[in-house]
């Protein structure tokens, strides 16, 4: 992320670094490419739709106070403006019509529930439609919700359900598991158990569990520079890798020396970490270089946002570099891993890394993180593979390692049923979904055509690229029934059926037709 956030003490410089704030970390986490008022805003007041709720006998008005706001921007409004500002209201009406009640609940708790969801892409023109559709029931590939609207869900739990939401093969694991009984304290009996499958899975030699992405990635960094004695840290411009303080670092516009993003993450957190532009040749004579200094190089293979980059001999480079130079090569696998092949983009790239991290749909469902690589880079977590009776002991320089709830037995009897349908279908279960994924692809860049729109995927991961804004277009997506979140990674599971696939191109193209006619999608010249 590169915009730096300034802070100003009037309102509209409020207003302006609190978007912009939103806007980076929306940006990290994989939505909106493009600046954030980038879309054509509309410096007329908005008349906002007044919503009531019989039920609830409460009545959610709006003020138009951030509409004057850009009003003072003091220009003339065209016809053209005025006429997209109409079709916006026109439109924020009907979407509202659709989902009062999740608009009324968000208001409802909102002063209770600190919750950044709720507030992402906000933008004053749109405000009275930025909120986040809240289930009722889900199964397979749809949900419905609050209002009882159905949706086919393309955002998936963000890439953790690969078998749609709730499979049935996993909700009976989960369901006896429940009636064993879900002690945490003792051990979970599958913990070894579903080790063992994991590392046959993701082809490593040993694993730990943990709760999220975010803390496999913390602990991938601290084990590399426990191994090495090594603090510096390369990553990359344009990945995310959750929200450990260690990765929130940007390239520093100037003098080398990286900046946190975010206001409450020191500057000496990410003193040791070096943001690299990704799959450049500038990067990799960095790392030749400073090679002996790095503690790890920490690559998000294929960035989620950028399906279409896939830097196979920049990461190939990077692996010859660092096995000389004995820095931990690590692969954060959080999307990748048991998606575009059941081991990630290092078993479909043919790069072994030192270490790799994995979480999402390994836990079927579940909160999971996991830690899989070298045993040199495990044993720091438990001293290494000792055994009963010789004289082996625990000999491995340790770390810090800790976590109340790794291991839930809940969590790995979920995961344990993953592993089996893995163990049992193989690299045809990933390979199958991404070839249906890739034509799926196909058939939305031939509605695109004449437009600057273009679908692309990694595996089973697609994105929509654009110079443009497209917030309005997933708006009149999510309007017409299928589901993206605002971070807009799109994911096909096993779940979809080709009726789905067939009524999110008809949602589609309805949505760029409309948008087309209003003059918010024109074709290229
Ligand atoms: N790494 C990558 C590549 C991710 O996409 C994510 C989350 N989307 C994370 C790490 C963090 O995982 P979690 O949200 O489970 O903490």
């Amino acid at each position: 992320v590169k915009s730096t956030i300034h802070v100003r003490g009037d309102l509209q410089g409020i207003i302006e670094s609190q978007l912009a704030l939103m806007h980076s970390q929306l940006q990290l986490l994989g939505g909106h490419s493009v600046a954030a008022d980038s879309l054509p805003m509309p410096s007329t007041t908005a008349p906002i739709a007044k919503q009531s709720d019989s039920t609830a006998n409460t009545v959610v008005e709006a003020k138009g106070v951030l509409g004057n706001w850009r009003a003072k921007a003091n220009r003339e409004v065209s016809a053209d403006e005025k006429a997209r500002a109409e079709y916006i209201n026109q439109f924020i009406g009907r979407f509202n019509e659709r989902t009062n009640k999740t608009k009324l609940h968000t208001q409802k708790y909102r002063s209770h529930l600190a919750d950044n969801r709720v507030s992402a892409g906000f933008r004053p023109n749109l405000k009275e439609m930025i909120y986040t559709i809240i289930f009722k029931s889900g199964k397979g590939s749809h949900f419905v919700d609050l209002d009882g609207n159905d949706y086919i869900d393309f955002s998936m739990g963000f890439g953790v359900n690969l078998f749609g939401h709730c499979p049935d093969f996993i909700e009976e694991r989960i369901r006896k598991q429940l009636d064993i009984g879900y002690c945490v304290g003792p051990q979970a009996e599958l913990a070894g158990i579903v080790a063992e499958k994991a590392c046959k899975v993701l082809q490593h030699e040993r694993i730990a569990f943990l709760n999220s992405g975010t803390e496999a990635v913390m602990t991938a960094i601290r084990l590399a520079r426990t191994v090495t004695a090594r603090n510096r840290v390369v990553i990359f411009e344009g990945s995310y890798h959750g929200h450990a303080d260690v990765v929130l670092a940007r390239a520093a516009t100037q003098g080398g020396v990286s900046l946190p993003v975010a206001p409450g993450v020191p500057t000496g957190i990410v003193g040791d970490v070096v943001v690299l532009p990704y799959g450049e040749a500038s990067s990799i004579e960095y790392i030749r270089k400073h090679g002996d200094s790095l503690a790890a190089v920490l690559v998000e293979p294929v960035q989620s946002r950028y399906p279409e980059h896939q830097p196979v001999e920049f990461l190939k480079e990077i692996r010859k570099i660092t096995e000389k130079t004995g820095t931990a090569f690590i692969f954060d696998e959080v999307i990748c891993g048991l998606r575009v092949a059941p081991a990630g983009a290092e078993q479909l790239f043919q790069i072994k890394p030192d270490i790799s991290v994995y979480g999402k749909i390994l836990g079927g469902g579940m909160p999971i993180g996991a830690v899989a690589g070298f045993a040199k880079y495990l044993d720091p977590i438990d001293g290494g593979n000792w055994r009963f009776g010789d004289d082996s002991y625990p000999g491995a320089e340790m770390t810090f390692f800790a976590g109340t709830f790794c291991k839930h037995p809940v969590t790995m009897a979920a995961a344990d049923a993953v592993l089996d349908r893995f163990l049992k279908d193989g690299d045809s279960l990933t390979s199958n979904l991404n070839q249906r994924t890739a034509k799926l692809c196909q058939r939305l860049n031939a509605e695109f055509q004449g437009y600057d729109l273009q679908a692309n995927n990694f595996g089973s991961l697609f994105r929509f690229k654009s110079p443009s804004n497209i917030d309005l277009l997933f708006a009149n997506i999510n309007y017409r029934g299928a589901y993206v979140w605002e971070g807009r990674n799109l994911f096909l599971s096993t779940a979809h059926t080709q009726k789905d696939e067939d009524d999110f191109i008809q949602i589609v193209k309805t949505s760029i037709d409309e948008l087309s006619h209003e003059g918010f999608l024109r074709k290229k010249a």
